[in-house]
């Protein structure tokens, strides 16, 4: 009877690792304060695991900032830039490599494979100089120990952490990090056995690098790398842990033939192919399967009884003593705790489990499997997973219908972008070159009061509104000082871009402490979409015709697409994510149409997080973009020749999907490009042609920095180099809404200065 748990959110249920974090950053608490926190969190969700019957609990799942960097910090592998004296790591070195100090910047951060986690990325070269420099994971250990609590250590597997490095400022590309292996395997081997030494009867190393498109150079280092540690590991059971998809059969042959491990994890949930894997390519005799059928990504409660049956399957190929109940991936992808749930109703309640009821799920099936299955436990899943089947609150036969018709067709305006390009510019005379905005500008504190009023019902939707009018007044007016060819409201009455839609339409539900880490102190809240989509009335109207009225310049309608509403939220599992987009296009296109109709000339479809949604697999990418870009382009087929569709992207990296972004079919798209301008301009001058009208990103908004005027002529020089000029647009990166006026004022101010000496050029 044995149950596991790949690791556990950090942040604690209402984010009091956050504050506590923040506070000390602020300097408004001690080093000890923060500790204590801490230590107090991992205390309680250590002792929630134990008691809800977990066998092996994890532990070093914690981290004061990301497990990456903690795994740099073991290693001693800190950049010389941080001036590290050798000794064991402490707050300040670790915190300089997370978020830089005055005089030094942080190290990047990039995405951890497909989630919304980032983590800091180790710099490593020839160079870098290993030393077991934090004995973090020993001292959880211990401290688990103390409690009386056995654990199971958690550590970033050897090739996972050295596939997910870069190389070090000055290191030359063609030097190979995985060369590396054998200083990194020495560290580890002093970890192992100083675990051993405490007591630690397992060990997990989590290598998720084994579910992507690896060569077998790559795949030999695993086979290298644990045969390495073989001898280390000896009177210790090991666990080589995957998550996040299947993990493909020549990576099954490599991992499953690895010596001296006694278990093996997999991702049951995104890894369709695994039962089939194990069935046909067999299971090593005498090892263990944790198998990962409850799902880490998502807050839908199990559905028990398939899980049980899919426990069953395996058990008849592993055998009994040797299946592991577990969870398909770190469960710090998911929210905490439903018990602090208060505004969600108790049916829409019956339906999820968060990290801490997912817990119990894992132990119920795991005694399930062991011939004692609780009844009640099993009888109220089966009875809630019936009713969110058959709750009319969840299905829309209009909705469905209407989705299902759109399959197998396509969706396009019917004229091609140039003419269209030709008939808009007929109605909008805009100058060449023209400038615009990405859509919000800064969100200042009496802005977020008096949004927070209103919701709180402590100031009346007249005050509301002539606040929130006053402010797009004050926007639209800064705009035509400026000399801003299409103008923007400025987004006043938004908090979040798709929180904003996702309130406005049917079939989303809200938590209010439904925190997911996103990095570091940062934590996002994604909206759950449980029921079939639509849009019952108007949601963007109201505003952008009042800020249209108030300027004979066109003002930008401003709308988030459907596969960016799609990617920031907790969504459904009982259809597939492609239909839930059709239905969350189906409903931004009524919008659409009723700008159009409500004589808006220029609207904008964000699609901020379009990239990101990326399947880790090359091979299931095409199918993606290809639903991703045909829900886009659903959200706008209706429109007009006259009409302008514009759409933003954030994100640098878009060489490898730019034929997708063309397919998009926009008539104008705004790239955030500001820190990558070669990379995207290298695209288009190896050739690929593009019509369409373009806006990379002049400057960047993360920064408070603010750019002169010579500079962004500089950089749209080198932008007309490669892209025409009549179809090259100015703006900056993203939107404004981080930024301060002060900065916003001078930083536009310099971009149209821009445009405008080059218009005189031309
Ligand atoms: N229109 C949004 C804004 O300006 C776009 C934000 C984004 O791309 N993340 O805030
Ligand atoms: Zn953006």
């Amino acid at each position: 009877m044995a149950s596991h748990i790949v690791g556990y959110p950090r942040m604690g249920p209402k984010r009091e690792l956050k504050f506590a974090l923040e506070s000390f950053w602020d300097g408004k608490s001690s080093a000890q304060d923060l500790q204590k926190v801490a230590a107090d969190l991992r205390c309680s969700i250590w002792k929630q695991m134990a008691g809800a019957g977990i066998k092996y609990i994890p532990s070093n799942t914690f981290s004061y900032y990301d497990q990456v960097l903690d795994t740099s910090a073991m290693l001693g592998a800190v950049p010389d830039r941080y001036g590290w004296n050798g000794e064991e790591i402490g707050f300040d070195t670790y915190f300089s490599m997370a978020r830089g100090n005055a005089s030094v910047p942080a190290m990047e951060m990039t995405k951890w494979f497909d989630t919304n986690y980032h983590f800091i990325v180790p710099e490593l070269g020839p160079n870098t100089k290993f030393s077991y420099a934090s004995h973090k994971a020993v001292a959880e250990y211990k401290d688990a120990k103390a409690l009386g609590i056995d654990t199971v250590p958690v550590i970033i597997g050897p090739v996972t952490y050295l596939l997910l490095s870069k190389h070090a400022k000055g290191v030359e590309k063609s030097f190979s990090l995985l060369s590396l292996l054998g200083n990194v395997l020495s560290i580890y081997k002093e970890v192992i056995a100083e675990l051993k030494a405490a007591g630690a009867t397992w060990i997990q190393f989590d290598e998720p690098t084994l579910v992507m498109d690896l060569d077998s150079h790559q795949l030999q280092a695993f086979t290298d790398a644990y045969s390495e540690l073989e001898s280390s590991f000896s009177g210790l059971n090991v666990l080589i842990e995957t998550y996040f998809a299947d993990v493909p059969a020549e990576a099954y042959k490599t991992v499953t033939a690895l010596k001296g491990v006694s278990g093996f994890g997999f991702d049951l949930v995104r890894g369709t192919n695994i039962l089939d894997l194990i069935k046909s390519s067999g299971f090593p005799a005498g090892k263990f399967l944790f198998a990962g059928v409850v799902d880490g990504r998502n807050i839908w409660a199990n559905d028990l009884a398939a899980s049980l049956s899919t426990l069953q399957a395996l058990e008849s190929v592993v055998g009994k003593d040797k299946l592991v109940v577990s969870t398909s991936c770190s469960l710090m992808h998911t929210a905490v705790d439903l018990v602090n749930e208060t505004k969600l109703d108790s049916e829409i309640k019956s339906w999820l489990a968060f990290a801490a009821q997912k817990v119990v799920e894992v132990n119920a099936l795991a005694k399930a499997l062991a011939g004692q299955q609780d009844e009640a436990f099993f009888s109220a899943n089966a009875a809630a997973q019936a009713s969110r089947k058959s709750s009319p609150r969840v299905t829309n036969e209009e909705v469905q219908k209407a989705a299902a018709d759109l399959k197998g067709s396509d969706h396009r305006r019917a004229t091609n972008v140039s003419a269209r390009l030709d008939a808009q510019q007929k109605k909008l005379n805009l100058p060449v070159l023209p400038t615009t905005t990405i859509g919000s500008f800064p969100q200042t504190m009496d802005l977020r009061r008096v949004r927070r009023e209103y919701k709180a019902n402590k100031i009346s939707e007249e005050e509301y509104v002539k606040a929130i009018k006053e402010e797009i007044n004050k926007v639209v007016k800064l705009q035509e000082e400026l000399d801003i060819d299409v103008l923007v409201h400025g987004e006043p009455e938004r908090n979040d871009m798709v929180e904003y839609f996702g309130e406005q339409l049917s079939g989303f539900a809200f938590t209010v402490n439904g925190w997911v880490q996103s990095y570091g102190s940062r934590c996002v809240k994604p909206p759950i979409i449980y029921g079939d989509v639509s849009r019952p009335k108007p949601m963007t109207v109201f505003w952008s015709t009042m800020a249209q009225s108030m300027t004979t310049r066109p003002m930008k309608g401003m709308l988030t697409g459907p596969v960016t509403i799609l990617n920031w939220s907790f969504v459904r599992n009982d259809q597939p994510r492609s239909e839930t987009c059709y239905q969350i296009a189906l409903a931004i296109k009524k919008e659409v149409e009723d700008l159009e109709a409500a004589g808006i000339q220029v609207i904008q479809i964000d699609e901020a997080a379009l990239r990101e949604g990326l399947p880790l697999r090359k091979s299931e990418q095409a199918f993606y973009l290809e639903w991703a870009v045909h829900s886009f382009r659903i959200s706008n087929c209706g429109v007009k020749d006259t009409t302008q569709i514009h759409t933003h992207m954030c994100y640098s990296n878009f060489n490898d999907i730019i034929h997708s972004i063309i397919d998009m079919d926009a008539d104008v798209i705004t790239i955030e490009n500001s820190r990558s301008d070669e990379k995207l301009l290298s695209v288009f001058r190896e050739g690929v042609k593009y019509g369409a009208g373009i806006g990379p990103g002049v400057y960047d908004i993360h920064s408070p920095r603010i750019p002169t005027t010579e500079e962004i002529v500089d950089r749209i020089n080198k932008m007309l180099a490669v892209l025409e000029t009549n179809i090259l647009w100015v703006n900056p990166d993203c939107g404004l809404k981080t930024r301060k006026y002060a900065e916003v004022n001078p930083a536009l101010s310099n971009m149209v200065a821009a445009a405008k000496v080059l218009r005189t050029q031309l």
